[in-house]
């Protein structure tokens, strides 16, 4: 049995990046590439395995880089991962494009300095129950 790091049960996205920020560290590194595709979005990037000791927990962390004409824009992906050998099948069957769409369950994003959860993953071939409960984006829409 693996656990989840409890910051992927919070409801808001900044205090999970806190917690993770706060509490985990890199205990692996796959670098930017692996079996042939890319491990990140856009111009560069990479992946780390991140372990949170207080959860006693693994994170997979997809960093990427957009270059552009002034600033370059910075993207953050954490997913919850039940350790090395959950992170080492998403390195080997899903690039940095199709983990972000395919990932089973729901994962941080960091955009430069903005914090979101993933779209709610389709549960069971309907799907209509996780769509129709995802997030109310509203509630934190500019009061
Ligand atoms: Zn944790």
């Amino acid at each position: 049995m693996t656990n989840t790091c409890e910051a992927f049960l919070m409801d808001d996205p900044r205090k999970a990046y806190e917690h993770i920020d706060k509490h985990a560290v890199v205990v692996d590194l796959y670098g930017s590439s692996a079996f042939g595709h890319d491990l990140y979005v856009w111009d560069e990037g990479y992946r780390n395995l991140l372990y949170c000791p207080l959860c006693d927990a693994y994170i997979l962390k997809q960093r990427s880089e957009y270059h552009g004409m002034e600033d370059d824009d910075y993207y953050t992906d954490y997913f919850p991962v039940s350790g090395s050998k959950e992170a080492a099948e998403l390195n080997l069957y899903l690039d940095g494009y199709a983990i972000e769409q395919k990932f089973p369950r729901r994962y941080l994003m960091k955009t430069n300095h903005r914090f979101s959860w993933s779209p709610h993953p389709k549960e069971g071939p309907d799907g209509e129950t996780a769509a129709s409960e995802s997030l109310p984006e509203d509630d934190d829409a500019h009061p």
